[in-house]
């Protein structure tokens, strides 16, 4: 391996255990403010209890996103550990560097995700 790409790797890793803290970070803070929805009944009337439940749903489909993307992390960590990464999971070609610039998660080449989606 190349000292340019080891430098890369690193920073890539750096980025991702960062995003990784931020995400968990942000799913704490919402399974705090996640239960129960409020119910002031002399403030809250029929509609903006509709919105607190639409808001609930709304948070828990984020959580639900973030925990994806913390699953993707974790999976992206552990190809760097074993030196799998840059290679796509379903052919085994190198992934294109720009792709991966863009989302150091992405598992699959241009050719497999597409094909895939
Ligand atoms: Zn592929």
């Amino acid at each position: 391996m190349s000292t340019s790409i080891d430098m890369e790797l690193k920073q890539i890793k750096t980025r991702l255990i960062a995003r990784r803290e931020e995400l968990n970070d942000l799913v704490s803070v919402s399974e705090e403010s996640r239960d129960p929805v409020e119910l002031d009944q002399t403030r809250v009337g029929r509609l903006s209890r509709m919105d607190a439940l639409q808001n609930q749903a709304m948070s828990l489909e984020t959580g639900r996103r973030r925990q994806a993307e913390l699953e993707r992390i974790e999976a992206t960590l552990k190809r760097i550990d074993k030196g799998d990464f840059g290679y796509c999971l379903n052919c085994g070609e190198d992934i294109a560097p720009k792709r991966l610039q863009l989302d150091p998660t992405l598992p699959m080449c241009i050719d497999c995700a597409s094909y895939a989606s």
